[in-house]
């Protein structure tokens, strides 16, 4: 993996989240960013996938939690008004971007 896509993968999905808290939950911010960090937790799905980490593999549409139909659920937790519900659609979609750039920038 290149430096620059090393970078921009870790720190979208570890530092860009606490940005975005910091802009859409003002006071309380710092808690939607844990839970936004937390959100990460859909990586558990590599746990399934043989092998585990490919770093050539895009992670999209082939691990379950990875999937239009995960997505589709993290957009309907948007929908839901609970700060730690939203924070945790806005995340989980996030880091499903995160991943996508990912595979764009490795042609597939
Ligand atoms: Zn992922």
């Amino acid at each position: 993996m290149a430096a620059v896509q090393f970078i921009l993968h870790y720190g979208g999905h570890w530092l860009v989240p606490l940005v975005i808290a910091r802009v859409v939950a003002n006071k309380e911010w710092l808690r939607f960013a844990i839970v936004m960090l937390a959100a990460n937790l859909i990586d558990l799905d590599h746990l399934l996938a043989e092998p585990m980490f490919d770093p050539d593999r895009c992670s999209i549409g082939f691990h379950p939690l990875h999937g239009w139909v995960a997505a589709l659920a993290y957009l309907a937790a948007l929908a839901v008004p609970r700060w730690w519900a939203r924070g945790f659609g806005l995340g989980a979609l996030w880091h499903l971007a995160v991943d996508y750039g990912d595979c764009l920038m490795q042609g597939a």
